[in-house]
């Protein structure tokens, strides 16, 4: 299955469940828009290089269409499609009033100088700012775009239509943004994780983890549940994977990370493994923060945590996700598990619209009420309907979709 038909297929399972007829399952499904690219710029040496980009804006039946950013050289029309179905679902799980859409471009931003990185964002902003806007379309980082990057699109959408900080989300907090948005997701990735633990009964410190990814979402997960008391005994990113038994000190692994380049790659402070062994482990959670489909069939049956939290998009293949539902593995999917930073995003569009400062007590508080909330109605569901973790959440999602298309008619 494409990353798209995976999509479609989980939302074939919750409109199933709800018994959505077959003009609105059409009607939800197909995105309102999409819009490809050329984006064309002079590298550092001279030459011309011209890359391609994406926009897919599936849904604003809540509110303006809301997702990043991805620049990665993986990324094509199928890709993004799929992802901007899940931030539809994502905004409605979270309650937030958004729809949904997501971005990127097909390009490795590790052979980009700085200035190239730059130039590139700006000219893909030039082809898309017709079609975004803080009541349109608001784009936020995704993998291989951070702050820096926001701060540009900000920059150059406010060139062709004034000073307008809401078209963006995961500004830096110095240039329009609000603290507490880097480490939004991953905190909400702990939060639920903690939500999960309590209602099964376990206690953080029994609790050992692995974590696939160690970039900003991997890394945030890490530190909260390390300051949960949880331990992380595995941590892994491109170079490779670590384990010790004790814990990892996950605090000096983002030092050393932050030092290195954002890599692991020769860090000493634990013993080495691979990305596979690591997803293997004999662990109490499991959580995939990195790329997507890294569990499919090949590894399913080989996969021996009894939970999963999906920290990144589309970890799990879906078929993988049926063998792992057989056997009885308690999965959290990314619709709920990684919202917190949308979530955030939420209190940055609407701090930069009020133009009313907010602290980072008041974010972390907010984002903790909006997480806790969305698990404790998505467990509900779950249990109601005895259905698994994603179908609840696919079904909490797209009745609140379904809902709203409904309300505002057809004219
Ligand atoms: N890219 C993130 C996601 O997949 C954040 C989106 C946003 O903040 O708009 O949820």
């Amino acid at each position: 299955m494409t990353p798209f038909e995976a999509a479609q297929f989980y939302f074939t399972r919750a409109a199933d469940e709800l018994g959505l007829p077959d003009s609105m399952r059409r009607r939800l499904l197909v995105a309102k828009r999409e819009v490809q690219v050329q984006v064309t710029i002079e590298m550092d040496s001279g030459e011309i290089v011209t890359f391609i980009g994406y926009r897919v804006q599936h849904d604003n039946s809540r509110g303006p269409m809301k997702g990043g950013f991805r620049y990665h050289p993986q990324v094509d029309l199928d890709e993004v499609r799929s992802l901007a179905a899940l931030m539809t679902l994502k905004t409605a799980v979270v309650n937030i009033p958004y729809g949904g859409a997501k971005g990127g471009i097909a390009v490795d931003v590790h052979k980009l100088s700085v200035r190239e990185l730059e130039r590139l964002t700006r000219k893909f902003i030039d082809a898309l700012h017709d079609v975004i806007g803080p009541d349109i379309d608001i784009p936020a980082p995704d993998m291989g775009t951070d702050s820096r990057v926001m701060a540009w699109i900000m920059n150059q959408y406010n060139k062709y239509h004034g000073f307008n900080p809401g078209v963006v989300t995961g500004k830096p907090a110095e240039y329009y943004g609000i603290p507490g948005r880097e480490e939004a997701t991953g905190r909400g990735v702990g939060i639920v994780t903690l939500k999960v633990l309590g209602r099964l009964g376990r206690k953080p410190p029994q609790t050992r983890v692995a974590i696939q990814g160690f970039g900003n979402v991997g890394s945030h997960t890490a530190k909260f549940l390390r300051d949960a008391e949880c331990k992380v005994v595995a941590i892994s990113d491109a170079s490779g994977g670590f384990y010790r038994a004790d814990g990892i000190d996950v605090l000096a692994a983002i030092r050393y990370s932050n030092q290195n380049n954002r890599s692991l790659a020769g860090y000493t402070g634990a013993d080495h493994i691979t990305n596979a062994e690591l997803l293997e482990m004999d662990v109490d959670i499991l959580i995939p923060a990195a790329l997507g489909g890294v569990i499919d069939e090949s590894n399913a049956e080989r996969i021996k945590a009894p939970i999963i939290i999906e920290a990144a998009n589309e970890p799990i293949r879906p078929e993988a996700d049926h063998t792992l539902a057989e056997r009885g593995v308690l999965i959290l999917p990314d619709v709920l598990a990684n919202a917190g930073g949308v979530t955030v995003s939420y209190f940055e569009w609407a701090q930069n619209r009020q133009h009313y400062k907010w602290n980072l007590d008041r974010v972390r508080q907010e984002l903790e009420r909006g997480m806790t909330q969305a698990f404790e109605t998505v467990w509900d569901e779950a249990k109601q309907r005895k259905v698994s973790l994603r179908t609840a959440a696919y079904v909490v999602g797209l009745e609140r979709v379904a809902k709203a298309t409904t309300l505002a008619g057809l004219e």
